[in-house]
């Protein structure tokens, strides 16, 4: 089963790209990590990023088309995967529609009011990308609870880059919700709740995907 998670920064497609990895046996993919995770190791292209990042903007397609590729080539993406914050462009969309065929883009929906004091009052672990909030602290505060790394404050959740986020968000994805109902792929599922909510949500619209009655 191939999944896309859709929604805007805060909206919970991390925690629950995590969640769902998990009860369905799938890898989560956050293109946001894969970069994040070059710039740690300061490789050429974490370093090309850094800026792009850090102002909130988006990486150019070509570049992140590219490490997504390379992502899904890998065998443990052969059963499946679920995506998180890939695509974010109507062109990564289009490449992503010749690389695999996908079963649902799942687009979580969810106040902006509420995506502000989500994202002011968010802690990210820097090793795995887990984010913990104070209606899901960790286990052990200030530790992540998969692996026990020092939590820290991502750099583009502070309030001026957050907001140049979510316009991004509006201007460049919103698009693809559009994409994504057209193909018949777009399933919105409210986003506005406690995230076990969400996760039983999610699941049961995933487990609908199959059943003949869906238009
Ligand atoms: P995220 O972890 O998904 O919130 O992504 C953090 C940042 O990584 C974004 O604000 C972008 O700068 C970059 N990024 C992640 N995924 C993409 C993508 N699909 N296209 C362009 N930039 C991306």
């Amino acid at each position: 089963m191939n999944l896309i998670l859709l929604g805007a920064p805060g909206s919970g497609k991390g925690t629950q790209a995590a969640v769902l990895a998990e009860r369905l046996g799938l890898p989560a993919i956050s293109t946001g990590a894969l970069f994040r995770a070059e710039m740690a190791a300061r490789s050429p292209l974490g370093e090309e990023v850094r800026p792009i990042m850090e102002a909130g903007h988006l990486v150019p397609d070509d570049l992140t088309i590219r490490i997504l590729r390379a992502r899904l080539s890998q065998p443990d993406c052969r059963t499946g995967f679920i995506l998180d914050g890939f695509p974010r462009t109507l062109p990564q969309a289009q490449a992503l529609a010749k690389l695999a065929r996908i079963d649902a883009a799942l687009s979580l929906t969810i106040p902006d009011e509420a995506i502000v004091s989500r994202l002011s009052g968010r802690l990210t672990c820097p090793s795995c990308s887990a984010a913990y909030s104070a209606a899901s602290p960790p286990k052990r505060s200030g530790f992540c609870d998969r692996c026990n790394t020092m939590l820290s404050r991502r750099s583009d959740d502070s309030p001026a880059v957050v907001k140049e986020r979510l316009a991004v968000y509006q201007r460049q994805t919103m698009p693809l919700l559009s994409f994504y109902h057209q193909h018949r792929l777009l399933v919105r599922i409210d986003a506005d709740a406690a995230p076990a909510e969400v996760t039983a949500r999610l699941l049961a619209a995933i487990a609908n995907l199959h059943k003949p009655s869906r238009p």
